[in-house]
């Protein structure tokens, strides 16, 4: 499925280890921004199909029993290359990827979670242009609903994620998620009180996601009241919540480790040309990287859904993200 011009993964690493050994060696006094450590990406393998990979009748990830295994496993890539750019410049922007924990909606074994997930890591692993982190926090029950009818649910999970984003003075915040509902296609919705500000965004974002996936666009929509993208609980600059498609009408498209990738990919240029125009200032230092340790590591069920194959993301991606982790910021 490799689109012409694209770099082949094998290629990408090698560019991005030597990119890694260039930028060590010329560096100096590199000062990671507060709260930050840098990181190294790590290549990722082909996923499995997800949609419906949990075994018949199976409603829950089976127990955990021992740490991921760090050795990667060895399967041909299948997906278009990301669009990493190793010399692309850096700037001074801080970037929040937000992951949906809503586990099986009802109508199939979909998992919003792990898909959602997987399009959110594939983007994050070519976003080598400005900070960013990940607030994702699957310790807890994976449900959760932004929406106050009357309350959001599992309040606490955004919670967390929300005091872990803040905690990097995040200029842009995505979050990422799959139960659009009917019709097919994609859409993002914004906070109708900060439409202005966030619109241009959600805009720039939506055009690219119809542009590479040839999904129907359903428009930037406002919704009151979304617990994860008000204020005063969400303090980023730039807010704006992605609905990746229906999880019936667009299961077969999801289903496809290249769909990902391009939904990654759309993200990701919509996120390169959004810091490019908003003239965010260049900067040497080198992008800083996070993910919250207390809501991933140790033995989460959910790691050996990955490593036993079921899950979107095979244990070599998590044993990678391991460099990044962060206590989640107190307070
Ligand atoms: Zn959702």
């Amino acid at each position: 499925m490799g689109a012409p011009g694209f770099a082949k993964p094998s290629n990408v690493v090698v560019l991005l280890v030597l990119l890694a050994v260039i930028t060590v060696s010329c560096q100096f006094q590199v000062t990671p921004a507060p709260g930050h450590r840098r990181g190294k990406t790590s290549p990722r393998a082909t996923s499995q199909p997800i949609a419906s990979s949990l075994p018949p009748g199976r409603t829950s990830p089976p127990p955990a029993t021992s740490p991921p295994s760090s050795s990667a496993p060895s399967s041909a890539p299948s997906t278009p290359a990301p669009r990493t750019s190793p010399v692309a410049p850096v700037y001074d922007a801080s970037i929040t990827f937000q992951v949906s924990h809503q586990d099986t909606t009802g109508f199939n074994n979909f998992h919003e979670w792990a898909v959602a997930g997987d399009i959110a890591m594939r983007a994050l692993e070519q976003i080598n242009f400005a900070s960013w982190d990940l607030a994702w926090d699957l310790s807890g029950e994976l449900t959760g609903t932004n929406r106050f009818d009357p309350q959001p649910t599992n309040q606490i999970a955004f919670d967390h994620e929300l005091t872990f984003s803040n905690a990097y003075h995040p200029d842009i915040f995505v979050a990422f998620h799959i139960d659009g509902g009917a019709p097919s296609g994609v859409y993002d919705l914004v906070d109708p009180r900060d439409a202005q500000v966030n619109m241009p965004l959600a805009q720039l974002i939506l055009d690219e996601l119809v542009k590479e996936t040839g999904l129907p666009s359903r428009g930037v929509q406002t919704q009151e009241r979304l617990y994860s993208l008000e204020k005063p609980q969400n303090r980023a600059t730039y807010r704006v919540l992605l609905e990746l498609g229906d999880n019936v009408q667009d299961v077969h498209f999801l289903d496809k480790p290249a769909n990902r990738q391009k939904m990654a990919n759309a993200v990701v240029e919509a996120l390169r040309t959004f810091v490019e125009k908003r003239n965010y200032p260049r900067t040497d230092t080198p992008p800083a990287k996070a993910v919250d340790e207390d809501a991933l590591v140790h033995t989460d069920p959910r790691i050996v859904l990955a490593q036993q194959g079921w899950g979107p993301m095979p244990s070599s991606d998590w044993a990678g993200f391991k460099e990044y982790h962060q206590p989640r910021p107190s307070g």
